[in-house]
């Protein structure tokens, strides 16, 4: 875990920023002058070009820009995505991060993931040089959300929390974090409480973060390289990993995503070369409570393009 954790209502406007931060966002300046400013923040540069499923290009042209320049930290301010380059850079530079959720799912301020796109390509990468140096979780980015980013978020944290549950390399006390994180996200979603979505999305990145998510995030790369959001394709595709694994979570996990209304999945490719991209991934398939075999990966695929598995 970071080892400064700022959470709670105000947590983003009364942290004390260090001069000369660089901030990486994803978002348009109608939106981030905004936060800029409950923030706080004096003295700072901004990168504004990310885009999502950031890929290394991006990621070297930030740090050739800014080389030379004294820059104290980065601020990843946004999705996953501007938390990611902020990651990498941090690991490339040796400069300090600081994290800052926005859409609250996929965790990332808490864990030492990173996905990042090479030659088009999304890889899940680890390393320890990845984790945040501070992270801040502040539901004041909440509201405004947009609906389908909020449900992407919501099935990504979802996911994460149950597949990290389910994990080889889970524990008890991972455990502990990922079920009580599935817990509050889908009583945030079954009942309309969005208040609990970043706190649930915390505990998530917490518990998934030290153990690992499995065959559901695998399968969802290839439908993520062909320009499906991931928490979209998490949702029919940790559905029928949860099948495939008899995980305790496939029922409930289910009618989360059946109250979101996310709708069928399809695939531009064959199954054959998809399941020959996703047999290669064996950071989330080693980790899978069941072992998994190529017809194996076919057989899920099937499931999600020509059945529908949410019905
Ligand atoms: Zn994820």
């Amino acid at each position: 875990m970071p080892r400064k954790i700022a959470y709670g209502a105000n947590a983003a406007s009364e942290f004390q920023y260090p001069e000369n931060s660089l901030i990486i966002t994803t978002t348009t300046p109608d939106i981030y002058e905004k936060w800029l400013n409950y923030m706080g923040i004096k003295k700072y540069d901004i990168y504004d070009k990310v885009t999502p499923d950031p890929a290394i290009e991006t990621i070297e042209v930030i740090k050739k820009k800014f080389e030379g320049k004294e820059i104290s930290s980065y601020i990843g301010l946004g999705g996953g995505s501007s938390m990611d380059v902020c990651k990498y850079l941090g690991k490339l530079t040796g400069i300090p991060k600081i994290l800052i959720p926005t859409t609250f799912g996929t965790g990332a301020e808490m864990t030492t993931y990173a996905v990042v796109s090479f030659d088009h390509k999304k890889k899940l990468l680890q390393d320890e040089a990845f984790l945040a140096d501070a992270a801040i979780v502040d539901p004041y980015f909440l509201p405004g959300t947009p609906f389908n980013i909020m449900r992407n978020s919501a099935c990504d944290a979802l996911a994460q929390a149950s597949e990290g549950y389910d994990s080889k390399l889970g524990n008890p006390l991972t455990k502990l974090f990922c079920k009580e994180a599935f817990d509050i996200l889908e009583d945030a979603i079954m009942n309309e409480k969005p208040d609990l979505l970043p706190y649930g999305a915390m505990l998530s990145g917490i518990g998934f973060g030290n153990s690992s998510t499995t065959l559901g995030h695998a399968l969802s790369y290839v439908f993520s390289n062909e320009g499906v959001p991931h928490g979209y394709s998490l949702s029919s595709c940790t559905t029928v990993a949860h099948k495939f694994n008899k995980s305790i979570y496939y029922e409930r996990f289910k009618q989360v995503c059946q109250k979101l209304k996310f709708e069928k999945l399809t695939l531009k490719q064959s199954l054959d070369e998809a399941a020959d991209v996703i047999m290669p991934d064996r950071g989330h398939l080693d980790n899978n409570p069941i072992e998994v075999t190529k017809q194996d990966i076919i057989n899920c695929l099937d499931q999600i393009v020509n059945k529908n598995p949410l019905e």
